[in-house]
C-alpha cells in the first residue's frame, strides 16, 4: 500500500510543507509506521492525506453575531478575505440565521462560503455535532432549531427565578442587554453577576450559582447525538463531529466505539485539525478518522473577540487546514 502525506517540520513553519509520498515498507524501514500519531511523535507534521498538491487555507468552524461571536456574518467574511482564506463555513451554535448574509457577503468578498452549523446534543461533557453544506430553507431543519430555541427561552425565564429566589436583583432584560443580540446563555447571566459585584468574576458564577448541581442551574434540554446527526443530514448537510478533545472520553477503544456508533447514525467525519488539539491529539484523530474511514475536516472556532486568541484560519496560530478537505467533503455531498 502506497499513501500520501504532507509532512512538514515544526521547525521550518506550518507553511512550509513537502509532499512526500511514501510507502508502508519506506516508513518501516526508517522506522516509522503509518501511524498519524507516531509521525507526529517523530516531530513530522502530517497535517492530511492527499494525492494533490496542496492550496489555499480555509477555516470550517467560524462563529457570527448569530450565534455568540462579535463579527456580523458580512464582517467575518471580509475579515477572512482579509486574512488570505479561500473558504470558510459559517457554524454558529443551533441557528442558521447568520448564513444568508455569509453567502451573500462571500460573493461580493470573494470567499467561498460553506452553509453550516453547529449544534449541541445530550452526551455526558459537551459534544457539538457541525453540519455542512445544509439546505437552509429545510423544514425538518428549521423545526428542529425552533425546537431547540423554545427549550432555551424557556430555560432562561426558569434561570432568573432561581437567582431571584436566591434574592438578587436581576431581570431577564439585563441578561438580554449583556447578551448584546446573541442568543442568550449562562454567561451572559455571568456577565450581569459580576457586573453587580454579586460574584468576583466569571467562574465564580458558575461554580457559586450558574453551574451543574448549583442552585441556580437549570437543565437544559437537548437533542440525543442521534437527532442531531439525523437532523443535519435530512438537510441535505454533512454531519461531522467537533473537536473530540472536549469529548472527555479518555480510552481510544471507548472513543472509537463512540464514534463507530455516531457513524451508524450518519456521522460522516471527525474535525481532528482544531485549534486546541495538541500535535499528539490531532495525529490520534486524524489515524482515528481514517480507520473509521470518516472524513478529516478542521477549524479554528473563532469567534471574534470573544475568544481573543483564537484567530480566523490560524486558531492560537498554529492551525494550518487545506482547501482539500474542502473538497472531500464536497464528493459527500
Ligand atoms: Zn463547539
Ligand atoms: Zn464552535
Amino acid at each position: 500500500m502506497k499513501i500520501s502525506v504532507i509532512l512538514g517540520h515544526p521547525n521550518k513553519g506550518s507553511l512550509n510543507h513537502a509532499i512526500a509520498d511514501i510507502t508502508v515498507q519506506t516508513l518501516q524501514n526508517n522506522g516509522y509506521s503509518v501511524s498519524f500519531h507516531d509521525l507526529y511523535e517523530e516531530g513530522f507534521d502530517p497535517v492530511l492525506p492527499c494525492e494533490k498538491v496542496m492550496s489555499g487555507l480555509i477555516d470550517l468552524h467560524v462563529h457570527t453575531t448569530a450565534s455568540d461571536g462579535t463579527m456580523t456574518p458580512e464582517q467575518v467574511v471580509f475579515h477572512a478575505a482579509q486574512c488570505g482564506l479561500q473558504a470558510i463555513a459559517v457554524t454558529d451554535h443551533d441557528t442558521i440565521d447568520g448564513v444568508e448574509e455569509a453567502l451573500a457577503a462571500g460573493v461580493k468578498a470573494g470567499v467561498e462560503v460553506v452553509p453550516g452549523v453547529e449544534i449541541s446534543v445530550d452526551y455526558m461533557g459537551e459534544m457539538h455535532i457541525l453540519g455542512y453544506f445544509i439546505e437552509p430553507q429545510n423544514p425538518e431543519l428549521q423545526g428542529g432549531l425552533a425546537k431547540l430555541r423554545h427549550y432555551r427561552n424557556e430555560r432562561n425565564p426558569q434561570i432568573i427565578k432561581k437567582l431571584r429566589d436566591l434574592r438578587f436583583d436581576i431581570s431577564i432584560d439585563e441578561v438580554s442587554k449583556a447578551a448584546n443580540g446573541n442568543v442568550i446563555g449562562r454567561p451572559h447571566f455571568a456577565a450581569v453577576l459580576k457586573q453587580k459585584g454579586y460574584v468576583r468574576d466569571f467562574n465564580q458564577a458558575f461554580d457559586w450559582y450558574l453551574g451543574e448541581g448549583r442552585p441556580a442551574y437549570v437543565k437544559k434540554e437537548r437533542l440525543t447525538p442521534r437527532q442531531g446527526i439525523e437532523m443535519i443530514a435530512a438537510a441535505g448537510g454533512i454531519p461531522v463531529l467537533a473537536h473530540p478533545k472536549y469529548l472527555k472520553v479518555n480510552d481510544s477503544t471507548g472513543l472509537e466505539e463512540l464514534i463507530r456508533e455516531l457513524k451508524g447514525y450518519g456521522l460522516k467525519g471527525i474535525e481532528a485539525l482544531y485549534t486546541t488539539h495538541s500535535s499528539g491529539e490531532t495525529g490520534k484523530f486524524c489515524d482515528l478518522a481514517l480507520k473509521c474511514e470518516l472524513l478529516i475536516t478542521g477549524g479554528s472556532d473563532f469567534h471574534g473577540s470573544n475568544k481573543p486568541e483564537i484567530e480566523i484560519g490560524r486558531g492560537e496560530g498554529g492551525l494550518t487546514v487545506q482547501y482539500e478537505l474542502l473538497e472531500r467533503l464536497k464528493v459527500k455531498r
